[in-house]
């Protein structure tokens, strides 16, 4: 997962920046003015053992079989990374969870009318593609924690299923009570559809993936080009993760053999309504045949035919219903001791676990972990102590909810609380620019470490790059200017993205979230096409960018590890707050007066005069 982030949980998250570790000394000095020349040399000889072939290799052996939680090929991999910590000097161990996940037992989407059409929801093999005919490993086409169900109902289109998009429908005099509602995926967290769905009365959603957001209307499709066929779904989690994240049955503990477990029927986190995603290709008869008022212009997609809301004519049918049983989860948890102050831990994660094959979400980041770990591996071997403990977490069940990481920081809370310095986490990765999320308390932090890297096209530093990038993107000549003259580049917060969400919203340990990315788009996340063929055919296909993340997000660890005075600067962060409440200020402003221009238009009768009184009454395109 990574893809879509959710910034609503500022609250949150602001408490988290503000996290360091009570027992040790702040500086507001960036690392470089603190580091000794020593420290450098360990830094360059870290830097340079990260090699593509090696991230290659790992990536072929972890995406050679569909790997998703409860799978051989999950447990086998665990055990093989568990094997390469070891070889590489490692004091390792697979923790394990046992914890709810929900596989498809039937699923069907048919239309009753105005015509007859069964959804086919399966993914082809694509021809030359080696790993897509494994179906019979392959987890089918679903949403993870939507309810069982069976429903007919009419059809009615939500655009991306929003709050926002429910005012307008309204407006529209389209009602989703009693309708099967289908959104198209974007514009939120995908478990936010059903979830907004339910409230407003719907009983069955589906989600699919419109050509305008990553198929044909991007570029050439896989396996011509790297975005979306026709057949391709995103699976993925809609789990509600506004409640807690983890597994449903263990809310706040670690799921181990004997921990105690919420009732199925007391589960809070599940959908209230059957919820499946669709291939652009199932849902097109569906949305075609929808008569009713035409869609506002922003909600039209990129299929050929002029886009309806419903509801009806088209009446679909919808059945889902899952095995509920528990599944194993492997977290592989390593460590390299520290030598003067092992009870304070550094600590680096990424998943290990997929919906199908997996290449680039999550192993593209996961190899570039673990090359990182035969790298500071083979340092120790040369002589190199680390100043504190630095522990290294391969994730399982990051998919289905951030659940090995959210299991294992619950099951070690206490420990964590007391001895956490900071979590580095990663995720897919790509060729392009380097990015950083993370707690503002790290910015300077990670801006200086982004400064040592080489961009493996460019030959300037990432920073460099990254910073040419925002000076041309800018939207204002404010942005531009801050992006020439401020000294660091702002991080954006972090929302529940991936594995970082335990560490930063819930246990206030200062989190990043690093990666390249940017030159490498397409339309293959959380479909069967996600593999090397198409990750080496259309990604970072040379792995530069795998080692430049490698290289980042060691030396970071090493920084952490080893710095005298740990690297917090709260300058950045006074000044992220800051800005919150400028922002907020000018929200307020614009809000207000919105409305009163809205009174004064509606008070001078400019509604009434220019509805057409043909048709229902919209509100005008620069409000939709
Ligand atoms: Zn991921």
């Amino acid at each position: 997962m990574h893809r879509w982030q959710i910034s609503v949980l500022l609250p949150l998250a602001a408490v988290a920046l503000f996290a360091a570790p009570a027992q040790e000394p702040v500086t507001l000095q960036g690392f470089s003015s603190n580091s000794t020349g020593k420290e450098r040399d360990w830094e360059s000889k870290l830097r340079s053992i990260p090699s593509p072939d090696n991230l290659r290799n790992y990536m072929q052996r972890l995406s050679a079989r569909p790997h998703h939680v409860g799978s051989p090929y999950d447990k086998d991999n665990a055990e093989w990374i568990l094997s390469r910590f070891k070889e590489w000097g490692w004091d390792a161990h697979i923790e394990n969870f046992d914890v709810l996940f929900p596989t498809p037992k039937e699923r069907l989407v048919e239309m009753l009318e105005p015509t007859h059409f069964k959804a086919k929801l399966e993914e082809p093999t694509v021809p030359g593609d080696p790993t897509s005919g494994q179906h019979d490993e392959q987890l089918p086409t679903y949403n993870a924690y939507s309810a069982d169900g069976d429903v007919t109902a009419p059809l009615v289109y939500v655009n991306y299923g929003v709050p926002q998009d429910y005012e307008q429908l309204e407006r529209l005099g389209v009602s989703v009570k009693g309708a099967i509602i289908i959104a198209r995926y974007g514009g939120s967290w995908r478990g936010i559809k059903p979830k907004v769905g339910a409230e407003h009365g719907a009983v069955g959603c589906l989600i699919y993936s419109d050509p305008g957001g990553d198929g044909y209307q991007e570029g050439d499709v896989f396996p011509r080009g790297p975005f979306r066929p026709p057949d391709g779904v995103q699976r993925g989690s809609v789990m509600d993760d506004t409640l807690y994240t983890g597994d449903p049955l263990t809310p706040g503990v670690g799921a181990t053999k004997d921990a105690k477990r919420l009732p199925l029927k007391d589960v809070q986190t599940l959908t209230k309504i059957p919820t499946l995603p669709l291939s652009y290709a199932d849902a097109q008869p569906l949305l075609a045949a929808l008569k009713g008022p035409m869609a506002p212009a922003a909600w039209r997609g990129a299929l050929p035919f002029p886009y309806h809301l419903g509801p009806g004519p088209t009446k679909v049918h919808l059945k889902l219903k899952a095995n509920w049983d528990l599944k194993t989860l492997y977290d592989v948890i390593a460590r390299i001791g520290g030598n003067e102050s092992p009870d304070e831990w550094v600590l680096r994660g990424n998943h290990h676990d997929a919906w199908v094959n997996g290449a680039e979400d999550p192993v593209s980041g996961t190899a570039a972990e673990l090359e990182e770990a035969r790298a500071l591996g083979e340092l120790v071997k040369q002589g190199w102590k680390p100043r504190r403990t630095v522990i290294y977490a391969v994730w399982d069940g990051e998919e289905q909810g951030l659940i090995g990481s959210t299991e294992w920081a619950e099951e070690h809370a206490d420990e964590l609380t007391q001895k956490a310095v900071a979590y580095i986490n990663s995720d897919s990765n790509g060729r392009g620019y380097f990015f950083a999320g993370g707690s503002h308390s790290l910015e300077k932090f990670i801006n200086g470490v982004a400064r040592d890297i080489d961009d493996p096209e460019k030959k300037i530093s990432v920073w460099k790059r990254s910073q040419a990038r925002r000076i041309e993107d800018a939207a204002t000549p404010e942005e531009r200017r801050e992006a020439r003259d401020r000294a660091d580049l702002r991080i954006g917060a972090l929302g529940s993205g991936s594995d970082y969400g335990v560490f930063v919203d819930h246990l206030g340990v200062a989190s990043l979230d690093v990666g390249y990315g940017g030159e490498d788009g397409g339309g293959i996340y959380h479909s069967i096409y996600d593999d090397f063929y198409w990750y080496t055919h259309f990604s970072d296909t040379t792995f530069v960018y795998g080692r430049a993340l490698a290289q980042t997000a060691a030396t970071a660890v090493m920084r952490l590890a080893d710095a005298e005075l740990l690297p917090f600067d709260f300058s950045n962060f006074a000044d992220t707050m800051h800005r919150y409440g400028d922002d907020l200020k000018k929200l307020l402003k614009a809000k207000q007066d919105e409305v009163r221009e809205l009174d004064r238009e509606i008070e001078e009768g400019v509604f009434t005069a220019t509805s057409d009184p043909q048709k229902t009454p919209v509100r005008r395109s620069r409000r939709t």
